[in-house]
Protein backbone atom coordinates (compact mmCIF):
# COMPACT_ATOMS: atom_id res chain seq x y z
CA UNK A 1 0.00 0.00 0.00
CA UNK A 2 1.30 4.08 -0.81
CA UNK A 3 -0.14 6.82 0.32
CA UNK A 4 0.27 10.28 -1.52
CA UNK A 5 -0.32 13.52 0.28
CA UNK A 6 -2.57 15.88 -2.35
CA UNK A 7 -3.73 18.33 0.30
CA UNK A 8 -3.96 19.16 4.00
CA UNK A 9 -0.20 19.73 3.90
CA UNK A 10 0.85 23.05 6.02
CA UNK A 11 -2.71 24.18 6.05
CA UNK A 12 -6.29 22.87 7.06
CA UNK A 13 -8.07 22.74 3.75
CA UNK A 14 -7.86 20.69 0.53
CA UNK A 15 -8.04 17.58 2.49
CA UNK A 16 -6.96 14.99 -0.28
CA UNK A 17 -4.78 11.38 -0.29
CA UNK A 18 -4.30 9.25 -2.62
CA UNK A 19 -4.29 5.25 -1.59
CA UNK A 20 -2.33 2.70 -3.92
CA UNK A 21 -3.02 -0.59 -3.06
CA UNK A 22 -2.32 -3.19 -5.64
CA UNK A 23 -4.16 -2.46 -9.07
CA UNK A 24 -6.85 0.02 -6.86
CA UNK A 25 -6.64 3.31 -6.34
CA UNK A 26 -8.75 5.38 -3.71
CA UNK A 27 -9.10 9.04 -2.76
CA UNK A 28 -9.67 9.48 0.62
CA UNK A 29 -11.38 12.80 0.73
CA UNK A 30 -11.77 15.33 -2.02
CA UNK A 31 -11.87 18.82 -0.96
CA UNK A 32 -11.21 22.36 -1.69
CA UNK A 33 -8.23 24.75 -0.76
CA UNK A 34 -9.73 27.89 0.72
CA UNK A 35 -8.02 30.71 2.45
CA UNK A 36 -4.70 32.43 1.02
CA UNK A 37 -4.58 33.06 -2.93
CA UNK A 38 -1.74 30.83 -3.27
CA UNK A 39 -3.55 28.05 -1.91
CA UNK A 40 -6.82 28.70 -3.91
CA UNK A 41 -4.94 28.83 -7.10
CA UNK A 42 -4.12 25.30 -6.35
CA UNK A 43 -7.94 24.97 -7.19
CA UNK A 44 -7.09 25.59 -10.74
CA UNK A 45 -3.59 23.54 -11.54
CA UNK A 46 -3.57 20.61 -12.92
CA UNK A 47 -4.67 17.41 -10.69
CA UNK A 48 -1.65 15.18 -9.78
CA UNK A 49 -3.20 12.07 -10.71
CA UNK A 50 -5.67 11.23 -13.70
CA UNK A 51 -9.41 11.25 -12.10
CA UNK A 52 -10.49 8.82 -14.50
CA UNK A 53 -7.57 6.07 -13.36
CA UNK A 54 -9.30 6.58 -9.51
CA UNK A 55 -11.38 3.31 -8.81
CA UNK A 56 -13.40 4.85 -5.59
CA UNK A 57 -13.35 8.22 -3.63
CA UNK A 58 -14.29 7.78 0.50
CA UNK A 59 -15.74 11.34 2.26
CA UNK A 60 -14.96 11.75 6.08
CA UNK A 61 -17.54 14.17 6.03
CA UNK A 62 -19.76 17.32 4.37
CA UNK A 63 -17.42 20.45 5.01
CA UNK A 64 -16.01 21.66 1.97
CA UNK A 65 -12.40 21.65 2.52
CA UNK A 66 -13.31 18.00 2.43
CA UNK A 67 -15.44 17.64 -0.17
CA UNK A 68 -15.76 20.53 -2.48
CA UNK A 69 -13.38 19.53 -5.06
CA UNK A 70 -15.14 16.46 -5.92
CA UNK A 71 -17.49 18.28 -8.54
CA UNK A 72 -14.06 19.06 -10.38
CA UNK A 73 -12.65 15.94 -9.98
CA UNK A 74 -15.93 14.11 -11.69
CA UNK A 75 -15.64 16.53 -14.74
CA UNK A 76 -12.45 15.56 -15.45
CA UNK A 77 -13.32 11.99 -15.52
CA UNK A 78 -13.96 10.18 -12.33
CA UNK A 79 -17.12 8.08 -12.57
CA UNK A 80 -16.40 5.66 -9.51
CA UNK A 81 -18.44 6.01 -6.41
CA UNK A 82 -17.93 8.14 -3.23
CA UNK A 83 -18.43 6.40 -0.61
CA UNK A 84 -19.76 8.10 2.55
CA UNK A 85 -21.87 8.06 5.59
CA UNK A 86 -25.89 8.49 5.82
CA UNK A 87 -25.62 12.00 6.83
CA UNK A 88 -22.50 13.00 4.72
CA UNK A 89 -24.66 12.46 1.54
CA UNK A 90 -27.53 14.48 3.05
CA UNK A 91 -25.02 17.83 4.05
CA UNK A 92 -22.96 17.58 0.74
CA UNK A 93 -26.39 17.68 -1.23
CA UNK A 94 -26.76 20.98 0.47
CA UNK A 95 -23.31 22.14 0.17
CA UNK A 96 -22.49 21.34 -2.95
CA UNK A 97 -25.00 23.16 -4.67
CA UNK A 98 -24.28 25.91 -2.62
CA UNK A 99 -20.13 25.94 -3.43
CA UNK A 100 -21.04 25.69 -7.29
CA UNK A 101 -23.47 28.69 -6.89
CA UNK A 102 -20.24 30.81 -5.08
CA UNK A 103 -17.82 29.62 -7.50
CA UNK A 104 -20.43 30.88 -10.58
CA UNK A 105 -20.77 33.82 -8.23
CA UNK A 106 -17.51 34.60 -8.51
CA UNK A 107 -17.27 33.93 -12.10
CA UNK A 108 -20.15 36.58 -12.91
CA UNK A 109 -18.89 39.27 -10.25
CA UNK A 110 -15.13 39.00 -12.28
CA UNK A 111 -16.30 39.43 -15.34
CA UNK A 112 -18.78 42.25 -14.30
CA UNK A 113 -15.22 43.74 -12.98
CA UNK A 114 -13.07 42.60 -15.52
CA UNK A 115 -10.23 41.77 -13.75
CA UNK A 116 -9.74 38.00 -14.48
CA UNK A 117 -6.71 37.18 -17.36
CA UNK A 118 -9.32 35.28 -18.91
CA UNK A 119 -12.55 36.40 -20.93
CA UNK A 120 -14.83 35.45 -20.47
CA UNK A 121 -13.54 34.18 -16.31
CA UNK A 122 -15.48 30.57 -15.92
CA UNK A 123 -16.42 29.28 -12.65
CA UNK A 124 -14.03 26.63 -10.92
CA UNK A 125 -16.95 24.39 -11.83
CA UNK A 126 -20.84 24.09 -12.12
CA UNK A 127 -24.01 23.85 -10.98
CA UNK A 128 -24.63 20.85 -13.43
CA UNK A 129 -20.85 19.51 -12.51
CA UNK A 130 -21.87 19.41 -8.19
CA UNK A 131 -25.22 17.83 -9.66
CA UNK A 132 -23.14 14.99 -11.52
CA UNK A 133 -20.86 14.74 -8.44
CA UNK A 134 -24.31 14.29 -6.05
CA UNK A 135 -25.26 11.24 -7.91
CA UNK A 136 -22.29 9.56 -6.81
CA UNK A 137 -22.54 9.52 -3.25
CA UNK A 138 -23.25 6.14 -2.11
CA UNK A 139 -24.12 6.22 1.62
CA UNK A 140 -22.46 3.26 4.21
CA UNK A 141 -23.45 2.30 7.33
CA UNK A 142 -21.36 2.85 10.41
CA UNK A 143 -19.17 0.16 11.90
CA UNK A 144 -19.87 -1.97 8.89
CA UNK A 145 -16.94 -3.56 6.73
CA UNK A 146 -17.76 -2.36 2.64
CA UNK A 147 -15.92 -3.31 -0.08
CA UNK A 148 -14.91 -0.42 -2.19
CA UNK A 149 -12.52 -1.77 -4.86
CA UNK A 150 -10.91 -4.85 -5.56
CA UNK A 151 -9.34 -5.88 -2.64
CA UNK A 152 -9.82 -2.79 -0.56
CA UNK A 153 -12.70 -2.02 2.07
CA UNK A 154 -13.13 0.21 4.80
CA UNK A 155 -15.17 0.59 7.74
CA UNK A 156 -16.91 3.99 9.22
CA UNK A 157 -16.70 4.77 13.15
CA UNK A 158 -18.41 8.17 14.10
CA UNK A 159 -15.42 10.91 14.81
CA UNK A 160 -17.84 13.44 16.48
CA UNK A 161 -16.99 16.62 14.25
CA UNK A 162 -19.75 17.39 12.87
CA UNK A 163 -23.65 15.29 11.73
CA UNK A 164 -21.99 11.98 9.72
CA UNK A 165 -18.31 12.71 10.21
CA UNK A 166 -16.46 9.35 10.16
CA UNK A 167 -13.14 8.18 11.15
CA UNK A 168 -12.44 5.67 7.88
CA UNK A 169 -10.49 2.72 8.85
CA UNK A 170 -9.34 1.53 5.16
CA UNK A 171 -7.45 -1.99 4.30
CA UNK A 172 -6.43 -3.99 2.16
CA UNK A 173 -4.93 -7.93 2.45
CA UNK A 174 -2.05 -6.24 4.46
CA UNK A 175 -2.13 -3.54 5.54
CA UNK A 176 -4.66 -1.11 7.29
CA UNK A 177 -4.54 2.96 7.78
CA UNK A 178 -7.07 4.67 10.11
CA UNK A 179 -8.14 8.47 8.66
CA UNK A 180 -9.11 10.83 11.28
CA UNK A 181 -10.88 13.30 9.27
CA UNK A 182 -11.61 16.16 11.66
CA UNK A 183 -11.36 14.83 15.07
CA UNK A 184 -14.34 15.87 17.49
CA UNK A 185 -14.28 16.52 20.90
CA UNK A 186 -14.98 14.32 23.95
CA UNK A 187 -17.69 16.00 25.87
CA UNK A 188 -19.76 18.17 22.47
CA UNK A 189 -23.00 19.44 23.59
CA UNK A 190 -24.64 17.69 20.97
CA UNK A 191 -22.66 15.56 18.83
CA UNK A 192 -21.52 12.00 20.55
CA UNK A 193 -17.53 11.24 21.15
CA UNK A 194 -15.16 10.06 18.70
CA UNK A 195 -15.24 6.23 18.72
CA UNK A 196 -12.29 4.87 20.52
CA UNK A 197 -10.04 3.23 18.13
CA UNK A 198 -7.06 0.25 19.70
CA UNK A 199 -5.43 -0.27 16.90
CA UNK A 200 -3.85 0.06 12.81
CA UNK A 201 -1.03 0.30 11.21
CA UNK A 202 -0.81 3.54 9.89
CA UNK A 203 -2.76 6.25 11.14
CA UNK A 204 -3.13 9.68 9.39
CA UNK A 205 -4.10 12.60 12.15
CA UNK A 206 -5.80 16.19 12.06
CA UNK A 207 -3.54 19.31 13.50
CA UNK A 208 -5.70 22.13 13.84
CA UNK A 209 -5.00 22.68 17.36
CA UNK A 210 -2.11 20.93 17.27
CA UNK A 211 0.00 23.79 19.16
CA UNK A 212 -3.56 25.08 21.38
CA UNK A 213 -6.14 24.48 24.24
CA UNK A 214 -9.44 25.71 24.28
CA UNK A 215 -10.74 28.74 26.31
CA UNK A 216 -11.71 26.58 29.83
CA UNK A 217 -14.88 29.19 30.38
CA UNK A 218 -17.99 27.62 30.01
CA UNK A 219 -19.53 28.67 26.97
CA UNK A 220 -23.19 28.69 27.72
CA UNK A 221 -22.04 31.30 30.72
CA UNK A 222 -20.36 34.16 28.33
CA UNK A 223 -23.21 33.46 25.67
CA UNK A 224 -25.34 34.59 28.64
CA UNK A 225 -23.68 37.73 29.84
CA UNK A 226 -23.32 38.67 26.05
CA UNK A 227 -27.52 38.38 25.74
CA UNK A 228 -27.97 39.79 29.19
CA UNK A 229 -25.55 42.84 28.42
CA UNK A 230 -27.36 44.03 24.38
CA UNK A 231 -30.58 43.45 26.07
CA UNK A 232 -30.11 45.64 29.03
CA UNK A 233 -28.87 48.70 26.05
CA UNK A 234 -31.95 47.93 23.93
CA UNK A 235 -29.79 46.58 21.25
CA UNK A 236 -30.02 43.53 19.62
CA UNK A 237 -27.57 40.48 18.90
CA UNK A 238 -26.41 39.42 15.01
CA UNK A 239 -24.38 36.15 15.08
CA UNK A 240 -22.57 34.97 11.79
CA UNK A 241 -22.54 31.18 12.11
CA UNK A 242 -21.40 28.91 9.68
CA UNK A 243 -24.74 26.88 8.34
CA UNK A 244 -23.52 23.00 9.76
CA UNK A 245 -22.82 22.71 13.62
CA UNK A 246 -22.16 25.67 14.64
CA UNK A 247 -25.65 27.39 13.62
CA UNK A 248 -27.49 24.13 15.38
CA UNK A 249 -25.48 24.75 18.64
CA UNK A 250 -26.15 28.00 19.06
CA UNK A 251 -29.70 27.26 18.86
CA UNK A 252 -29.12 24.20 21.17
CA UNK A 253 -27.46 26.73 23.87
CA UNK A 254 -29.80 29.68 23.36
CA UNK A 255 -32.71 27.73 23.98
CA UNK A 256 -30.76 25.98 27.13
CA UNK A 257 -30.66 29.40 28.27
CA UNK A 258 -34.61 30.63 27.56
CA UNK A 259 -35.75 27.15 29.63
CA UNK A 260 -33.33 28.26 32.88
CA UNK A 261 -34.21 31.45 32.69
CA UNK A 262 -31.00 32.77 32.59
CA UNK A 263 -31.65 35.38 29.83
CA UNK A 264 -35.36 37.09 28.57
CA UNK A 265 -37.36 35.11 25.92
CA UNK A 266 -36.52 37.25 23.02
CA UNK A 267 -37.12 36.25 19.39
CA UNK A 268 -34.75 34.18 17.19
CA UNK A 269 -34.62 34.57 13.95
CA UNK A 270 -32.31 31.45 11.99
CA UNK A 271 -31.58 33.18 8.43
CA UNK A 272 -30.08 31.03 6.39
CA UNK A 273 -31.75 28.27 4.16
CA UNK A 274 -28.89 26.20 4.44
CA UNK A 275 -28.87 26.46 8.02
CA UNK A 276 -32.51 25.80 8.21
CA UNK A 277 -32.18 22.67 5.67
CA UNK A 278 -29.02 21.47 7.73
CA UNK A 279 -31.39 21.80 11.17
CA UNK A 280 -33.69 19.48 9.85
CA UNK A 281 -31.00 16.79 8.04
CA UNK A 282 -30.25 17.21 11.82
CA UNK A 283 -33.49 15.70 13.24
CA UNK A 284 -33.67 13.06 10.20
CA UNK A 285 -30.41 11.98 11.79
CA UNK A 286 -31.25 11.53 15.52
CA UNK A 287 -29.37 8.31 16.42
CA UNK A 288 -25.91 10.05 15.24
CA UNK A 289 -26.25 12.92 17.80
CA UNK A 290 -27.06 13.12 21.48
CA UNK A 291 -30.74 15.22 21.39
CA UNK A 292 -33.88 13.09 21.82
CA UNK A 293 -36.93 13.71 19.41
CA UNK A 294 -38.51 16.24 21.83
CA UNK A 295 -35.21 18.09 22.18
CA UNK A 296 -35.01 18.58 19.00
CA UNK A 297 -38.12 19.66 17.83
CA UNK A 298 -37.55 21.94 20.69
CA UNK A 299 -34.54 22.62 18.59
CA UNK A 300 -36.04 23.47 15.56
CA UNK A 301 -39.34 25.11 16.84
CA UNK A 302 -36.68 27.94 18.64
CA UNK A 303 -36.40 29.94 16.27
CA UNK A 304 -37.83 31.31 13.04
CA UNK A 305 -36.61 29.92 10.22
CA UNK A 306 -36.10 33.18 8.02
CA UNK A 307 -36.19 31.62 4.36
CA UNK A 308 -37.16 34.17 1.64
CA UNK A 309 -35.09 36.88 1.03
CA UNK A 310 -38.01 39.82 1.42
CA UNK A 311 -38.39 38.30 4.99
CA UNK A 312 -34.37 38.38 5.39
CA UNK A 313 -34.47 42.30 4.76
CA UNK A 314 -37.56 42.85 6.63
CA UNK A 315 -35.30 41.82 9.53
CA UNK A 316 -33.10 45.13 9.08
CA UNK A 317 -36.29 47.03 10.46
CA UNK A 318 -36.12 45.73 13.65
CA UNK A 319 -35.51 47.81 16.57
CA UNK A 320 -36.24 46.16 19.35
CA UNK A 321 -33.99 43.70 21.08
CA UNK A 322 -33.41 39.99 19.24
CA UNK A 323 -31.27 37.41 18.56
CA UNK A 324 -30.51 36.99 14.49
CA UNK A 325 -28.00 34.16 13.22
CA UNK A 326 -27.17 34.10 9.76
CA UNK A 327 -24.36 33.06 7.83
CA UNK A 328 -21.90 32.98 6.11
CA UNK A 329 -19.32 32.53 9.94
CA UNK A 330 -16.60 34.73 8.73
CA UNK A 331 -19.21 37.60 7.48
CA UNK A 332 -17.25 37.28 4.31
CA UNK A 333 -20.77 36.89 2.48
CA UNK A 334 -23.98 35.90 2.42
CA UNK A 335 -27.09 37.37 4.01
CA UNK A 336 -25.65 38.34 7.09
CA UNK A 337 -23.38 40.89 5.78
CA UNK A 338 -26.65 43.35 5.36
CA UNK A 339 -27.25 42.42 9.18
CA UNK A 340 -23.92 44.26 9.93
CA UNK A 341 -24.48 46.79 7.71
CA UNK A 342 -28.02 47.30 8.74
CA UNK A 343 -27.08 46.97 12.84
CA UNK A 344 -22.66 47.11 12.94
CA UNK A 345 -23.04 51.36 13.60
CA UNK A 346 -25.64 51.48 16.54
CA UNK A 347 -23.29 51.09 20.06
CA UNK A 348 -26.06 49.12 21.35
CA UNK A 349 -26.05 46.09 19.00
CA UNK A 350 -23.75 43.48 19.58
CA UNK A 351 -21.75 40.90 16.27
CA UNK A 352 -20.91 37.95 18.30
CA UNK A 353 -18.58 35.38 16.40
CA UNK A 354 -18.14 31.96 17.05
CA UNK A 355 -15.69 30.60 15.15
CA UNK A 356 -12.07 30.15 13.61
CA UNK A 357 -12.33 33.82 11.39
CA UNK A 358 -9.92 33.32 8.20
CA UNK A 359 -7.05 36.00 7.99
CA UNK A 360 -8.34 38.64 5.35
CA UNK A 361 -12.41 37.82 6.47
CA UNK A 362 -14.65 41.21 7.68
CA UNK A 363 -14.87 38.77 10.86
CA UNK A 364 -10.82 38.81 11.16
CA UNK A 365 -10.95 42.63 11.07
CA UNK A 366 -13.77 43.36 13.11
CA UNK A 367 -12.37 40.89 15.63
CA UNK A 368 -9.54 43.33 15.21
CA UNK A 369 -10.78 46.43 16.26
CA UNK A 370 -11.54 47.69 12.93
CA UNK A 371 -13.95 51.11 13.54
CA UNK A 372 -15.42 50.00 9.76
CA UNK A 373 -15.61 47.85 7.30
CA UNK A 374 -16.21 47.91 3.54
CA UNK A 375 -19.37 46.66 2.78
CA UNK A 376 -21.06 46.65 -1.14
CA UNK A 377 -18.24 49.45 -1.68
CA UNK A 378 -18.71 51.45 0.93
CA UNK A 379 -17.43 51.98 4.48
CA UNK A 380 -19.85 51.15 6.91
CA UNK A 381 -18.78 52.41 10.60
CA UNK A 382 -18.41 48.95 13.29
CA UNK A 383 -20.10 51.23 16.45
CA UNK A 384 -21.56 47.73 17.77
CA UNK A 385 -19.85 45.85 20.32
CA UNK A 386 -17.93 42.89 18.90
CA UNK A 387 -17.67 39.61 20.52
CA UNK A 388 -15.73 36.25 20.41
CA UNK A 389 -16.59 32.55 22.19
CA UNK A 390 -14.05 30.61 21.44
CA UNK A 391 -14.88 27.33 23.10
CA UNK A 392 -17.39 25.97 20.38
CA UNK A 393 -14.39 24.47 18.25
CA UNK A 394 -15.95 21.44 16.61
CA UNK A 395 -12.39 20.06 16.41
CA UNK A 396 -10.30 18.52 19.55
CA UNK A 397 -7.54 20.53 21.19
CA UNK A 398 -4.05 18.99 21.62
CA UNK A 399 -5.09 17.31 25.06
CA UNK A 400 -8.10 15.59 23.60
CA UNK A 401 -6.49 14.36 20.50
CA UNK A 402 -3.77 12.83 23.39
CA UNK A 403 -6.41 11.21 25.31
CA UNK A 404 -7.71 9.71 22.06
CA UNK A 405 -5.03 8.25 21.26
CA UNK A 406 -4.32 6.68 24.58
CA UNK A 407 -6.36 4.28 23.70
CA UNK A 408 -4.11 2.95 20.99
CA UNK A 409 -3.04 -0.52 22.72
CA UNK A 410 -0.13 -0.98 20.01
CA UNK A 411 1.36 2.16 18.45
CA UNK A 412 0.73 2.61 14.84
CA UNK A 413 3.85 1.74 12.73
CA UNK A 414 3.91 5.90 11.79
CA UNK A 415 1.45 8.53 12.32
CA UNK A 416 1.28 11.04 10.27
CA UNK A 417 -0.06 14.52 11.05
CA UNK A 418 -2.16 16.39 8.16
CA UNK A 419 -4.61 19.45 8.38
CA UNK A 420 -3.11 21.62 10.61
CA UNK A 421 -0.42 25.52 9.82
CA UNK A 422 3.20 24.01 9.89
CA UNK A 423 3.78 25.50 13.82
CA UNK A 424 0.98 23.20 14.76
CA UNK A 425 1.48 20.40 13.26
CA UNK A 426 5.11 20.36 14.34
CA UNK A 427 4.09 21.33 18.28
CA UNK A 428 1.86 18.36 17.93
CA UNK A 429 4.26 15.88 16.37
CA UNK A 430 7.13 16.83 19.19
CA UNK A 431 4.43 16.18 21.69
CA UNK A 432 3.60 12.47 20.40
CA UNK A 433 7.18 11.75 19.73
CA UNK A 434 8.29 12.56 23.02
CA UNK A 435 4.83 11.30 25.29
CA UNK A 436 4.49 8.33 23.48
CA UNK A 437 7.45 7.45 22.00
CA UNK A 438 5.01 6.64 18.40
CA UNK A 439 6.68 7.31 15.33
CA UNK A 440 5.54 10.38 13.74
CA UNK A 441 5.88 12.55 10.18
CA UNK A 442 4.07 15.59 8.83
CA UNK A 443 4.58 14.76 5.62
CA UNK A 444 5.01 17.16 2.38
CA UNK A 445 2.65 18.08 -0.55
CA UNK A 446 2.63 15.64 -3.09
CA UNK A 447 4.84 13.31 -0.67
CA UNK A 448 4.32 9.59 -1.56
CA UNK A 449 5.20 7.07 1.26
CA UNK A 450 5.53 3.25 0.99
CA UNK A 451 3.89 1.48 3.15
CA UNK A 452 5.19 -1.90 3.30
CA UNK A 453 8.71 0.35 3.35
CA UNK A 454 7.64 1.17 7.04
ZN1 LIG B 1 -14.56 19.79 9.19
Amino acid sequence: MKITFLGATGTVTGSKYLVTSNNSRILVDCGLFQGLKQLRLKNWGKFPVDPATIDAVVLTHAHIDHTGYLPLLVRNGFSGKVFCSNATRDLCEILLPDSAHLQEEEARYANMRGFSKHHPALPLYTMEDAERALELLTPVDFEQETQIAEGVSIRLSLSGHILGASLVLLKDADTSILFSGDLGRPNDPLMLPPAIVRQADYLVLESTYGDRLHDPEDPEIKLADIINRTYQRGGLLVVPVFAVGRAQELLYFIQQLKAKRMIPDLPVYLNSPMAVDATEIFMRHADKHKLSGEQCRALANSARMVNSVEESRSLNEIRHPVIILSASGMASGGRVVHHIKAFGPDPRNTILFAGYQAAGTRGAAMLNGADSVKIHGEYVPINAEVDFISNLSAHADYSEIMDWLSHFTLPPRQTFLTHGEPVAADALRHRIEERMGWNVKVPEYLETVDLQDQ
